[in-house]
């Protein structure tokens, strides 16, 4: 269908082929050159931290991000009972056990009072996810942290841009963490960082991340290391990327906004929720239908794709997976039934935003004709 809005789609500035042609001609097509060194270092001044260390994808970055503060067998990770599945795999990477806590209703974040409950003596570390791009509640999370000395590893994948109380995500804990998948707020088609102001955190990140090889002697491996390297041709990408980086954020703002004034929202019926101390970075657009289950949520969805309009749900909960079996805490339970995606990317226009809009509120209104259900309706 030539009128298909799909629900992501990457943005290139027009440098991106330039760059990438460059590393290419440069020779420099491995893990070594300068757009490395550069997107590493634009990076880091974008998020205010001292560091920033490029990696493989946002899963190794996890991963490495863990290993490097020496989480292994034996020990816990508190991660959201809501989130990609990447979260918890970087945790079962390093042999230590995930486990999943609830979410708040609006934020969609971990919830401080059900990780307070989940802390042991194993406990080591908690990954809050900034999940659709809204910051996690990240002081009381501290302050969790500080009380029983715990790792804060940020899972930042989906949230370049967002800010907590004013100040960047990334450095709000030991280590933030960003993903540069295709469909995430900027891209180098696969890819990673990993943001500190540790200086040895960062050195022994660095250390793992290169197969652990002594400095004094080649090939000579003190650990055993990784390779979560990226290519400066994929970093290349990354610079070139960085350039529309506050555009792209603002942007998906805009897009926000176009949807809230197209769509009937109310009471039982909600897009985005921001708190007020949060600047959300808005990756996804949300739809929450209190009304929906698994079955007319699907049903809206196929509806919605007859008409060219493409949608996601919001993930599975973690222990609903084969692997993580386990109780569902009730705000992951309902949300993951209830809420989906709307098309999010930044050269969606205001005219196809309106054709979503009125696609949502024709069917819902279809699909659910008593009203009631939609119902309590309030100004947005
Ligand atoms: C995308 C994502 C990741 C993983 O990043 P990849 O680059 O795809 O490996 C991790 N966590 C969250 C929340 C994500 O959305």
């Amino acid at each position: 269908m030539s009128d298909f809005i799909p629900i992501s789609k990457p943005h290139f500035s027009g440098l991106e082929e330039q760059y990438v042609l460059d590393a290419v001609r440069s020779g420099w097509v491995s893990s070594l050159g300068k757009y490395i060194e550069e997107f590493e270092a634009r990076f880091a001044a974008y998020c205010g931290t001292k560091y920033a260390l490029t990696t493989s994808n946002g899963t190794t970055g996890l991963h490495l991000a863990l290993a490097t503060a020496g989480i292994g067998p034996g020990d816990e990770v508190i991660v959201p009972g809501l989130t990609f599945v990447a979260t918890a795999n970087a945790v079962s990477y390093t042999g230590a056990k995930p486990v999943m806590v609830d979410v708040q209703s609006d934020t969609l974040c971990i919830c401080p009072d059900a990780v307070q409950a989940a802390i042991t003596s194993r406990t080591k570390a908690i990954i809050p996810v900034h999940l659709y791009g809204h910051p996690a509640a990240m002081d009381e999370i501290n302050a969790l942290a500080a009380e029983h000395s715990l790792f804060i590893i940020e899972d930042a994948a989906e949230a370049h841009g967002a800010e907590y109380k004013g100040r960047r995500v990334g450095g709000l804990g030991l280590a933030g963490v960003f993903s540069f998948y295709g469909n995430k707020i900027m891209t180098t088609g696969e890819g990673g960082m990993i943001t500190t102001n540790d200086a040895n955190f960062h050195a022994r990140a660095v250390f793992l991340r290169d197969q652990a090889m002594s400095k004094e002697r080649r090939y000579w491996h003190e650990a055993i290391g990784f390779n979560y390297r990226i290519t400066n041709m994929q970093a290349a990408l990354g610079v070139a990327q960085m350039t529309i980086l506050d555009e792209m954020v603002a942007r998906r703002a805009e897009i926000l906004e176009a949807y809230r004034k197209v769509i009937h929202t109310s009471d039982a019926m909600r897009l985005n929720f921001r708190a007020p101390w949060a600047k959300s970075a808005n990756w996804m657009i949300c739809l929450e239908v209190d009304a929906f289950d698994a079955q007319s949520r699907g049903e809206f969805m196929s509806r919605l794709a007859r008409r060219g309009i493409d949608t996601r749900p919001y993930f599975c909960p973690m222990t609903s997976l084969p692997m993580y079996q386990g109780t569902t805490p009730p705000v992951a339970a309902k949300k993951s039934v209830t809420g989906l995606n709307l098309p999010t990317y930044h050269s969606l226009t205001d005219a196809e935003i309106a054709r979503v809009g009125a696609a949502v509120n024709e069917e819902l209104a279809q699909l659910f004709p008593q009203k009631a259900a939609l119902k309590s309706r309030v100004a947005v």
